[in-house]
C-alpha cells in the first residue's frame, strides 16, 4: 500500500526535480487570403488569435470582397479612407518611391489583363497592354492628408494589394499575439512567415525552397523576424515554352524578367519583407540590393536563373 502511494508522488515530482517542461507544439491550419495559413505555437490559443486577425485584414484589403474599402475605391475612383487603409497606401507610396516605380499597387488593370485575378490566364496583345498601362501609375493617386481622401486621377484605375497584404496581415496577427502575452509562435501564410520569439529556447528553422524542385535550397534560423519570398513559380502559366508569372513590371506591362527566380527577404516586419521581396524580384539583383540597403535590418537571399 505504501508503495502504491509513493508512485504517483514520484511521477508528479519528476518534472519538478529535473526541471522538465512538456514541449508540446500546437499546430493548426486554415485556408485564408487564397492560401494556407499555418500556425505553430506552444500556446494552444495562438492559432485562433492569428486566424481571426488575418480574416479581419483579408476582408479589409481584398479586391475580391465587394464591400472592402479597396473595392469601393476601385469602383468609384475616390474614398474617404479609414486610418488603417490610409497608412497602408502611404506605405505603398514609400515603397513605390524607394523602388523607382517597380513596386506599384496600381498595377490592378495589368494583373486583371493577364488573367491573374480570375485565373483565366491570357497573353494580351500590345494594344491591350498599352491601354492597361494608361490606367496604371501611383503618381495618378492623390492623397489628402487632412481628411484621408484618396482619389484616382484617371478613370478606370484599380489598386491591387496582393504584394503587401499578407505581410501586413501577419504583422497584425503578431501584434495581437503580443497583446495577449504569447511569446512563441510561427506563422506561415503561404510563404509569408513570421517567427515570434523562439522555439523552446532555440531559433525557429525556416527552409527556402529551390524554385524548380521541392528541395530546400537554404535554411534559416530565426528569432523575432519576418520572412517573405517572391518567385516566378507561385502563380504562372506557360505558353509557347515561355513562363508568364504574376509579378508585373509596371514600366513594361509584362511579367518581370530580371533573371531572378526567387528572392527571400528577412526583415523586422512582414510589410517590409513582403513589399521588398516583390520590389527586388522586379528590379533584379544589382538594383534590388541597392534598394535593400536603404532599409535597416534586412537580409536578402536571391536565387538567379543564371548565377554568376
Ligand atoms: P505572393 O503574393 O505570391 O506572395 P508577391 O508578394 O510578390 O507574391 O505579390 C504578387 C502580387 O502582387 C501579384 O499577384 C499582384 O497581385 C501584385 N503585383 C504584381 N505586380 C506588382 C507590382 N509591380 N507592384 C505591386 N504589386 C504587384
Ligand atoms: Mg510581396
Amino acid at each position: 500500500m505504501k508503495f502504491l502511494y509513493l508512485l504517483p508522488i514520484a511521477f508528479y515530482l519528476l518534472p519538478i526535480t529535473f526541471g522538465c517542461q512538456p514541449r508540446v507544439l500546437h499546430k493548426d491550419k486554415q485556408v485564408m487570403m487564397g492560401t494556407f495559413v499555418e500556425v505553430l505555437s506552444p500556446d494552444k490559443d495562438a492559432a485562433a488569435i492569428v486566424f481571426s486577425e488575418i480574416r479581419r485584414v483579408e476582408l479589409l484589403l481584398s479586391k475580391y470582397n465587394p464591400e472592402s474599402e479597396i473595392s469601393r475605391l476601385n469602383k468609384t475612383g475616390k474614398l474617404k479612407a479609414s486610418p488603417e487603409i490610409f497608412f497602408i497606401l502611404k506605405e505603398c507610396e514609400r515603397f513605390w518611391k524607394l523602388s523607382a516605380g517597380a513596386f506599384d499597387v496600381s498595377v490592378g488593370p495589368l494583373v486583371d489583363l493577364w488573367g491573374f485575378t480570375t485565373k483565366e490566364y491570357y497573353c494580351p496583345k500590345e494594344a491591350g497592354i498599352r491601354e492597361a498601362l494608361r490606367l496604371t501609375g501611383f503618381n495618378n493617386i492623390i492623397f489628402n492628408n487632412k481628411d484621408n481622401m484618396i482619389k484616382f486621377k484617371v478613370r478606370g484605375m484599380r489598386i491591387d494589394l496582393g504584394a503587401i497584404a499578407k505581410g501586413y496581415a501577419v504583422d497584425c496577427a503578431v501584434t495581437k499575439l503580443r497583446e495577449k502575452g504569447i511569446k512563441s509562435c510561427l506563422i506561415n501564410s503561404g510563404g509569408q512567415i513570421h517567427c515570434l520569439g523562439d522555439k523552446f529556447g532555440e531559433p525557429w528553422r525556416v527552409a527556402i525552397k529551390e524554385p524548380r524542385s521541392n528541395r530546400a535550397a537554404d535554411g534559416l534560423k530565426l528569432i523575432d523576424k519576418a520572412v517573405s519570398t517572391s518567385g516566378d513559380y507561385e502563380q504562372f502559366f506557360i505558353k509557347g515554352n515561355k513562363r508568364y508569372h504574376h509579378i508585373i513590371n509596371p514600366h513594361t506591362g509584362y511579367p518581370a524578367d530580371s533573371g531572378i527566380l526567387s528572392v527571400t527577404v528577412i526583415a523586422d516586419t512582414g510589410l517590409i519583407a513582403d513589399a521588398l521581396s516583390t520590389s527586388i524580384f522586379i528590379l533584379g539583383k544589382v538594383e534590388g540590393l541597392k534598394m535593400a540597403k536603404k532599409i535597416q535590418g534586412v537580409d536578402v537571399r536571391i536565387i538567379e536563373e543564371n548565377p554568376d
